[in-house]
């Protein structure tokens, strides 16, 4: 790329408005094309069908939000987003146990997806400087295969095309990205793909909380163990704006996850441990019970293309799309955007193929975590080249157990494993000296036989009379240890309202 002038974006979702918003402090013309109609206030619309089911908004994409949408963080808490700090506001049964709760750098951000969408959109689109072509399809990208020149556009109301002249176009239209045919048609070859599909899916169903609960009560996630030869059970209730809790039923290959709502709480049952169905077993439900089935990892390698042409560039899920329980998707498509940033922040022509690697580069973190993970399920399709993934499994395998282990009584290694987590440290880090001496010198806090819940949080959920505060296991499976519990306090740091 030369100095670029006229960018267009396709695709006005979380990575399309993010870049827009980038762009327009490098360019003076920035177009974003968009095949919906943007609500005017947070709904769901057709372009985004995973906006049914829970996000959480790690700190790793967060943090790049506020920079290049300063207010973001706390507008989304004005509109009833909460911040959890991980893993001090949170109950998690990890794949060795449970996580006992100890405060952190890191945190999550916790409301429906429509309001992320919506505040995000309306930041970026009040600085004025962006044009929007809503109902408009990309559907060809125009030049020749050594320099894309703009796109040619279909509106979907008139069925009327038309073309944009850009000097640098951005793909962002996420996973049904039609970039491979448009490459195709342009002559060039084939992009290369890695796959890592563990039939993953997922259903959710809207809650009304009991009265309190959205902000007294932690959220929970009971995670599968990949190891038990089963295919993995997944469960989550996360709260939501209004009120609300959004449960989140997930299961890879083989786990028969349920579709009618008469399966919703016997699935939750099957899950390791009982809480997620004790939960939503009194709760009044607010909606059908809503299913996706795009639970693949898969990443595209554009980078390693000889000639990728001048004037385009990839990022967003139309890039690298993640399973979603590990809740990277959004923090690694900004991870993308902040790299984009700082290779046109450098002086001189930047060409596409050094700056769509320094993109590349920015989802390998996320890449690697979900899919070395996934690769453990019973029946996972796999077709990579990453060498990482083909070889050495089993010794990979047993000090990621090992440490993960550790993380669930270890305050300094829990902390560690929640910067990386949280996107905002290298798993690298895993691996270095500093680490290693940590965790051979950290003080192991005793194993705890139940969900670190107090008292105070039971009753909020009226599972209270149910469980004794300090004590270990009961019959029904609930207890708390009084000094992993920080309180039921609401959630605020550095000054954050929760
Ligand atoms: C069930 C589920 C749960 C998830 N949970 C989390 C989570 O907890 N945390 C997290 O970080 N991530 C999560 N994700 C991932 C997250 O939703 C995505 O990573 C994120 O939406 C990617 O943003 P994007 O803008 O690249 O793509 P999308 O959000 O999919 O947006 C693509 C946009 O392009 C538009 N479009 C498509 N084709 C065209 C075209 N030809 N012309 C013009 N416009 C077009 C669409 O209408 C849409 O607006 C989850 C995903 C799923 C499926």
């Amino acid at each position: 790329m030369t100095e670029p002038e006229r960018g267009i974006v396709l695709g006005g979702s979380w990575a399309g408005m993010l870049t827009a918003r980038m762009l327009s402090r490098h360019m003076r013309h920035v177009t974003v094309v968009e095949r919906d109609v943007f609500p005017a206030e947070p709904r769901l619309r057709k372009g985004t069908p995973q906006a049914r089911h829970s996000h959480i908004l790690w700190s790793g994409g967060a943090r790049i939000v506020e920079e290049f949408l300063p207010g973001t963080l706390d507008r989304l808490a004005d509109a009833g987003a909460r911040r959890i700090v991980f893993q001090r506001d949170a109950v998690t049964l990890g794949p060795h146990g449970w996580q006992h709760r100890f405060p952190s750098r890191q945190f999550g951000i916790m409301c429906g997806r429509a309001l992320l969408d919506w505040v995000v959109r309306e930041e970026t689109l009040s600085t004025g400087s962006i044009d929007v072509r809503q109902h408009t399809e990309a559907v060809q990208l125009l030049g020749e295969p050594e320099r894309i020149t703009g796109v040619r556009v279909r509106d979907t109301t008139s069925g009327a095309e038309t073309t944009l002249r850009a000097d640098l176009v951005v793909d962002a239209t996420g996973r049904g990205s039609r970039l491979a045919n448009w490459l195709a048609d342009l002559g060039l070859p084939p992009l290369e793909e890695d796959v890592v599909d563990a039939g993953m899916a997922y259903c959710s169903r809207l809650y009304q909380a009991p009265p309190g609960a959205t902000d007294g009560f932690p959220p929970v996630n009971i995670a599968a163990d990949p190891h038990s030869g089963e295919p993995g059970r997944f469960g989550a209730v996360y709260p939501q704006e209004g009120g609300r809790w959004i449960v989140t039923l997930a299961g890879t290959r083989g786990a028969k996850l349920p579709s009618r709502e008469a399966d919703f709480v016997p699935y939750a049952r099957t899950l390791r441990d009982p809480l997620v169905a004790d939960l939503i077993e009194g709760a009044e439900p607010l909606s059908d019970v809503m299913v996706s089935r795009f639970g693949a990892n898969r990443r595209l390698y554009p980078e390693r293309l000889d000639a990728w042409p001048e004037g385009l560039l990839v990022l967003g899920d139309a890039l690298a799309v993640f399973n979603p329980i590990y809740g990277h998707g959004m923090s690694a498509a900004a991870r993308g955007v902040a790299a984009l940033d700082e290779q046109l922040a450098k002086p001189g022509p930047h060409p596409a193929r050094e700056a769509q690697r320094a993109i590349s580069e920015r989802v390998d973190d996320p890449w690697i975590m979900a899919a070395s993970k996934d690769i453990e399920y019973v029946d996972c399709h796999v077709r990579v080249t990453d060498p990482r993934l083909t070889g050495g499994a089993a010794d990979r395998h047993q000090f990621s157990a090992f440490i993960d282990t550790r993380a669930l009584r270890s305050p300094a290694v829990s902390a560690v494993m929640t910067d990386v987590a949280s996107l905002s440290v290298s798993p690298a880090e895993l691996s270095t000296s500093r680490f290693l001496a940590l965790m051979s010198r950290d003080e192991l806090r005793p194993e705890l036989a139940a969900p670190p819940l107090s008292a105070e949080e039971l009753a909020l959920v009226n599972l209270g009379a149910r469980a004794p505060a300090t004590t270990a296991a009961t019959p029904h499976g609930l207890a708390a240890t009084a000094d992993s519990v920080s309180s039921a306090r609401p959630v605020s740091e550095e000054g954050h309202p929760s």
